[in-house]
């Protein structure tokens, strides 16, 4: 068997470990980070670009950049969700054929599964590379609140990427296992997730090795990015209080202040203000306009207090659904990026009245736990037995458009329920079975699953045909539903194949076009990069010299002007070289440029030394 590895699929950042020795790690990527931006854009050539090149150049190829598609994953296009989702990305959501929600990069359509298949196939293979075997199994980690179709579109990511999916597990059990592992004192614990997209509390007993998981609730469409959005707007309304512009249609510019406003939060989880500088984000007449803003952490939590507020209704329920009292709990284990904003754990902290664990790496420890998980599929880790539970509850249709539950949710799996249904009308020869998921009294509004007919039935008045429904959850979460007619012993059966999602053959021609982009250059990519950072350089120093060129001294001012010049020349170079060369002479120029942006001219003494580069550099 080969080794399976262990990946957090994040809506923002994703990380794989596996497990060496009996010890899980996480493994670094191809420039030695330990996550991955869930990022993949295809350049203006036609390259499709994954993970930190892909981010990088999401400010000049904002539509053909694709972020945060795990909001999108098996879910249809006409959904209250994918409305949201659709306000708050640059790139185009579509609605496909079958009514699921697509994304639109390089004029093509991609399904959330191709999408996150990208990623999974970038990650399959730095692992390879630094495992230096083929990895062909994957435990993948999805929020405990995911429905049935997204955990089945996660899936299908994976078989496009290349990868067996093995089992998909919850995050919050994952982060659980990782917390609890060498640990033996029986715990109740919480797990409270804050991502980049999504939170999720869940709530599990862990006891010897033995972990169950006791209750889960959530948000799907909660995170980090919804603070982002709320620095975005508050720097949108100064600058437009300022200067009459409002940069709203301007994509170029919504994409530098988005990273400028998350670049800035994250400063304030440790620091106690943060400058946000945006030089020529506009244009007014013949004027360039610049965004200059210092945010305090107290005003950053002022704008997003409602948020963090948010997440402790979900946390109450979860509470309810175990059972137990807050007091009850007790260890909090923080998971998640946006959990390192300070307002966030002192939040988490007075609801629960303890102080979260500080054990665990919030980033990394959910993709720990898919590895520890791998490796006791495998036998590699022993004495670890794993309950998790199905997130919403499954049931059919019944006369009148009720929902009759089988599976409350919550309940641990894999489970089995069966239940005897019978018929409405005389001589009723066939029965139909209307598959459902969800917590709503009526049918029509909980999400359809699937259907499908059990024929054949012996006439007979109704009432008294014994027709038997049985729901199967496997360790995946994955349902199958089974009727027979007790009489005859006739059955039918589906394994729920969500409505939509995609059909064996798309998967293959998916897995088809994913090989030959697997095929493509390496090198390539890595120009690709290059230039994306030489023309980033220009864009900014073009302009910069441009207002203040005319204070450098004569002789830097023509170094600056031929490296600007230079760089514009061989942007379009395949060579290497060349590139880093030219990146390496305009950050030279750019060091000479920020001086005399920052320094009041007035107190300017400039040397020849300077000038010719020996000076001191600060
Ligand atoms: P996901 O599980 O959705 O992929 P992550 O756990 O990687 O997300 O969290 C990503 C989110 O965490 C982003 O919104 C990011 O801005 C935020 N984040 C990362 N580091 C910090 C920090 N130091 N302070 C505040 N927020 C942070
Ligand atoms: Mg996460």
């Amino acid at each position: 068997m080969s080794r399976v590895i262990g990946i957090d699929l994040g809506t923002t950042n994703s990380c794989a470990a596996w497990v060496e020795g009996a010890r899980p790690v996480v493994v670094p990527n191809r420039e030695g980070a330990r996550t991955t931006p869930s990022v993949v854009a295809r350049a203006a050539d036609g390259e499709l670009l994954v993970g930190q090149i892909a981010r990088r150049q999401a400010l000049t190829n904002a539509r053909n950049t694709i972020y945060a598609v795990k909001r999108l994953i098996g879910r249809k296009f006409a959904t209250p969700e994918v409305e949201r989702a659709r306000q708050l990305v640059p790139y185009a959501i579509v609605e496909a054929p079958n009514g699921d929600a697509y994304v639109e990069m390089g004029s093509k359509m991609y399904s959330p599964q191709e999408i996150s298949s990208f990623i999974l196939r970038e990650i399959k293979e730095y692992c390879e590379a630094a495992l230096g075997e083929p990895v062909e199994q994957a435990i993948i980690t999805v929020p405990a609140y995911f429905d049935d179709s997204q955990r089945q579109a996660t899936k299908d990511a994976g078989t496009l990427a290349g990868l067996e999916v093995v089992r998909i597990i919850n995050e919050p059990t994952a982060a659980s296992l990782a917390y609890g592992f060498g640990r033996r004192a029986p715990e109740t614990i919480a797990v409270y997730d804050l991502g980049g997209g999504t939170f999720d509390i869940s709530i599990l007993e862990i006891s010897e090795g033995l972990y169950e998981v006791r209750s889960t609730a959530g948000d799907t469409f909660l995170g980090g990015e919804d603070f982002d959005a709320r620095i975005i707007d508050f720097l949108l309304e100064h600058f437009e209080r300022q200067t009459k512009v409002d940069l709203r249609g301007d994509s170029m510019a919504m994409q530098r202040l988005k990273e400028a406003a998350e670049a800035a939060k994250c400063e304030l989880s440790t620091a106690p203000t943060a400058t946000i500088s945006l030089p020529f984000i506009a244009v007014a007449g013949d004027e360039a306009l610049h965004l200059t803003y210092t945010l305090s952490r107290e005003q950053l939590e002022d704008l997003v207090r409602d948020l963090v507020m948010k997440t402790l209704e979900p946390c109450r329920n979860a509470l309810e659904a175990a059972g137990l009292k807050r007091e009850q709990v007790q260890q909090v284990i923080l998971v998640g990026g946006q959990t390192r904003m300070p307002l966030v754990s002192r939040t988490v902290q007075e609801f629960f009245g303890r102080t979260p664990s500080r054990d665990v790496n919030p980033d990394e420890v959910v993709a720990i736990g898919a590895a520890i998980q791998a490796g006791v599929l495998q036998g590699e880790i022993k004495d670890l037995v794993l309950l998790d539970v199905t997130p919403l509850s499954l049931g059919i249709a019944t006369h009148g458009g009720l929902f009759t539950k089988l599976i409350e949710r919550n309940s641990t799996i894999p489970t089995r329920k069966s239940q005897i249904f019978t018929t409405v009308t005389d001589n009723q020869r066939v029965v139909e079975i209307q598959v459902l998921q969800g917590e709503r009294e009526l049918a029509a509004e909980n999400k359809p699953l699937g259907k499908f007919e059990l024929v054949g039935i012996p006439a007979a008045p109704r009432g008294v045909p014994q027709i038997e429904v049985t729901f199967a959850i496997d360790s995946n979460g994955i349902v199958q539903v089974t009727a027979k007619d007790l009489a005859t012993g006739r059955e039918q059966s589906i394994e729920v194949n969500p409505a939509g999602g995609l059909t064996k053959d798309e998967i293959e021609r998916m897995i088809a076009e994913a090989d030959q982009y697997r095929r493509e250059d390496q090198r390539r990519k890595e120009i690709r990069l290059l230039r994306n950072r030489l023309e980033g350089l220009l864009y900014t120093n073009e302009r910069v010299f441009k207002e203040f060129g005319n204070l450098l001294e004569g002789s830097v001012r023509t170094k600056v002007d031929d490296a600007l010049q230079q760089g514009r020349r061989v942007l379009e170079s395949e060579d290497t070289a060349v590139l880093q060369a030219a990146i390496a002479d305009v950050q030279l120029a750019a060091r000479y440029l920020t001086e005399v942006m920052l320094v009041d001219p007035t107190r300017m003494l400039w040397s020849s030394e300077a000038a010719s580069g020996k000076g001191t550099e600060g």
